[in-house]
């Protein structure tokens, strides 16, 4: 072989190798997971034709989540997009549908936190915002703040922009109901976690609370570290429950802290935060995910909404323990 076909050779050689390491898709294996509320959500409460209802709008929920990852998205815009569609549905307790307070109102928490800088921004207690997440993430985003509260959190939404509405428009029959019997429907909170293609993680959680709250009442769901967590060299979370044990426990950030401190796998952090959740009394779930997108999703109630779906793969939705 002469010296100008061994340069030749060697060119092609160099060419074929940048082709192929070229088109090698680096990117992480994206990943998403949803919850619409912990508690007792069992087989005999439950017909056929309300199952199907939570599967098939998990499932949509779930699959709008996944393509905006799938085309290279965030994994803020990943959570803030599936949130808004479970505040829009009345199935949950999140946005429209949203239980109602003793007073007969409704008051709505939300907070979102993305993993790769720890900035956050949350909403407790407004009335007008149709989408909460949505004015959390503002908080995050145009101030330098991280939560807002009550009258001011309404004004500073309708100031961004965001929808507003009437404060009737969270009237649902079926909450109302709830509140006349006084029943404590402690299920129905909503929230996802999300690892993009980039490899950043991004947790969310809205919520209207519990029915017939008093005084102003705030639980964990706008708590960052109690009710929504996300650090990149950790994991995501999001809880529902009985926030006042998940706000004394700092359930989200304890999950992370487990990881970072002990070593822990997610899996094995999120049992165990569970595990001292039930030690204490307290009831509900999380969900949570790593930097490399694994999931677990344990709770101590009868059930809990749920699913997930990873890069590729189809969407799973799991309402029971079992
Ligand atoms: N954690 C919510 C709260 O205490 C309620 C729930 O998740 O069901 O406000």
């Amino acid at each position: 072989m002469d010296l100008k076909t061994k340069i030749t050779l060697g060119l092609m050689g160099i060419i074929v190798f940048a082709i192929l390491t070229g088109s090698k898709d680096e990117s992480v294996e994206f990943s998403i997971a949803i919850h619409g509320g912990a508690g007792t959500i069992t087989r005999k409460n439950m017909t056929p034709g309300k199952e199907n209802a939570y599967r098939s709008k998990l499932k949509e929920t779930l699959n709008v989540g996944y393509s905006i990852l799938n085309k290279g998205g965030t994994s803020l815009d990943a959570v803030e997009a599936t949130i808004r569609i479970m505040e829009n549905s009345e199935l949950f307790n999140a946005g429209k549908g949203a239980v109602f307070t003793n007073a007969g109102t409704n008051e709505l928490d939300a907070s979102i936190m993305d993993g790769r800088n720890l900035k956050a921004g949350a909403v407790a207690r407004v009335k007008t915002v149709k989408n909460p997440i949505s004015a959390a993430r503002k908080v995050m985003e145009e101030t330098w703040h991280v939560m807002l509260s009550g009258d001011g959190a309404d004004k500073f939404a309708k100031e961004q922009g965001l929808d507003i509405v009437d404060p009737n428009y969270f009237y649902t029959q079926r909450r109302w109901d709830s509140l006349k019997k006084i029943q404590v429907e402690k299920h129905g909170t909503v929230g996802c976690v999300a690892l993009d293609k980039h490899g950043n993680l991004a947790a969310g959680t809205s919520t209207g609370g519990l029915t017939n709250k008093r005084w102003g009442r705030v639980g964990d769901s706008p708590i960052i570290g109690a009710g929504t967590y996300a650090n990149n060299q950790t994991c995501a979370v999001s809880g529902t429950g009985q926030g006042e044990y998940f706000i004394r426990g700092n359930v989200a950030y304890d999950v992370s802290a487990i990881m970072e401190y002990k070593g822990k796998s997610v899996g094995e952090a999120a049992q165990n935060v569970i595990r001292k959740l039930s030690d204490k009394g307290g009831n509900g779930g999380i969900i949570t995910m790593d930097s490399k997108g694994n999931i677990s999703m344990p709770f101590n109630t009868a059930g809990m909404y749920r699913g997930f779906r990873k890069a590729g793969q189809a969407p799973e939705i799991f309402i029971y323990k079992n």
